[in-house]
């Protein structure tokens, strides 16, 4: 009997699925998605069986992009899925709940909970909660499963999970460092143990993309994350701005007479990598910084010594490493920034390769023969870590 799901990965204007079948082996069966969505028009894409078609279609929203995609899937000539109703559930990686975490099956009390926390995760929340609404009423067979991002970091001891606050505002409202990227990290977690050899490894895994964080593994568990209470935070992201003191808000707000919500929107969408630089994506970032911009060299070295503070930090907490692991968009493609992350750390017993680094592609060793701490490019797969989830709680819960 197939068993078959669907893992559902929405950004503010894409949507991007796997297909696996969980009973033949974990087998990909297709994946797809739509990307500029709510553009005249936006890009659609299947790949099944090696095949791949792309689409330009109109998808005026996320609920109008999963229809679409669940038509594409069914379609006679790719055969993935009889009928939308063959699938066992949908997973997805959702971001963040008002003190909700774990897997969990989509209801209204996990909605709405998701719902109270909009305006922390401002970029992820929204999309998400549309489309769970929309697939709960179209297709109200299927459960729907929430794989929270923030489930992995439970394990985060206080010491580190804390911020100085009123501990009130930590027991009524739930302000702590829920830490996110928790798919990848977990990936990433049980990949390292097993290529190293070893369950009770040491690991300090670089989720470095589009949004960046550090997670600091033993034992196959989360002790320490970069980002906290909200996605916000720790590296500079992409367009978000990383670590911040709160206390320049009254400055800006006096400064410049915007109110706190627009500030906030600036700090989420216009800051980061993108408020250094002026671009946001570290292609364009690496060619700014080449051609002698100032204000991308800066965004660079803001960067690595972000990256550098806090994998400083999991080397002391961890007592040292078994092994540092790149992975994200960056991680795995950007020579020059796990060059810049790992130089000058010898006295760490931390040494790379420069011929491995330089010609890496996919999973690879990137450790010179005299490292004591072995360095990785590991690829993750957040996808099958959210199917793997949503199969057990499945299976839980006929059991
Ligand atoms: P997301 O976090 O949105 O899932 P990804 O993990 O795909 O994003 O990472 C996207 C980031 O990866 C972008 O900033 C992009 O510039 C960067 N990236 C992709 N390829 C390269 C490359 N060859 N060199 C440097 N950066 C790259």
């Amino acid at each position: 009997m197939p068993l078959k799901i669907l893992v559902a990965n929405l950004g503010s204007t894409s949507f991007k699925y796997r297909l696996f079948d969980m009973a033949a082996g974990e087998k990909l069966l297709a994946r797809g998605g739509v990307e500029r969505i709510g553009a005249a028009e936006s890009k659609a894409f299947v790949e099944a069986d090696g095949v791949r078609e792309d689409f330009t279609v109109p998808a005026k929203d996320h609920a109008v992009a999963v229809r679409l995609c669940l038509s594409q899937l069914a379609d006679p000539k790719r055969a993935c899925l009889k009928d939308p109703s063959e699938l066992a559930a949908i997973g997805f990686k959702a971001v963040h709940a008002q003190n909700v975490t774990g897997v969990q099956r989509v209801d209204e009390r996990v909605l709405k909970a998701m719902e109270a926390y909009a305006d922390v995760a401002p970029a992820h929340n929204p999309p998400y909660i549309a489309a769970m609404r929309l697939l709960s009423r179209e297709l109200p067979d299927i459960p729907l499963v929430a794989a929270f991002e923030t489930g992995f970091h439970e394990t985060i001891p206080a010491a580190s999970k804390n911020y100085g606050i009123p501990m009130e505002w930590v027991e009524k409202y739930g302000v702590k460092r829920w830490g996110f990227h928790g798919a990848s990290h977990r990936f990433i977690a049980g990949r390292a143990a097993e290529l190293l050899g070893k369950p009770g490894a040491r690991i300090v895994s670089c989720h470095l993309g589009g949004s960046s964080s550090l997670c600091a593994i033993a034992n196959g568990q989360s002790v320490a994350t970069s980002m906290g209470m909200s996605p916000q935070t720790g590296l500079p992201q992409n367009n978000r701005v990383g670590e911040f003191d709160v206390f320049a808000l009254p400055v800006l707000m006096r400064s410049t007479g915007k109110s706190l919500e627009t500030l906030l929107d600036d700090l989420a969408e216009r800051s980061g990598l993108l408020g250094l630089s002026g671009y946001n994506d570290l292609r364009d970032i690496e060619a700014g910084a080449a051609r002698g911009e100032a204000r991308s060299r800066l965004a660079l070295d803001v960067y690595v010594a972000s990256v550098r503070h806090y994998l400083g930090a999991y080397l002391l907490l961890l007592g040292g490493a078994d092994a540092i692991v790149f992975t994200g968009g960056i991680g795995e493609n950007s020579v020059a920034m796990r060059q810049a992350v790992c130089a000058n750390l010898d006295w760490f017993g931390i040494r790379l390769d420069a011929r491995a680094n330089d010609s890496a592609k996919g999973e690879a060793a990137i450790h010179a023969a005299t490292s004591r701490v072995q360095v990785w490019i590991m690829p993750t797969n957040e996808e099958i870590v959210v199917a793997r989830q949503t199969q057990t709680l499945l299976d839980t819960n006929a059991g």
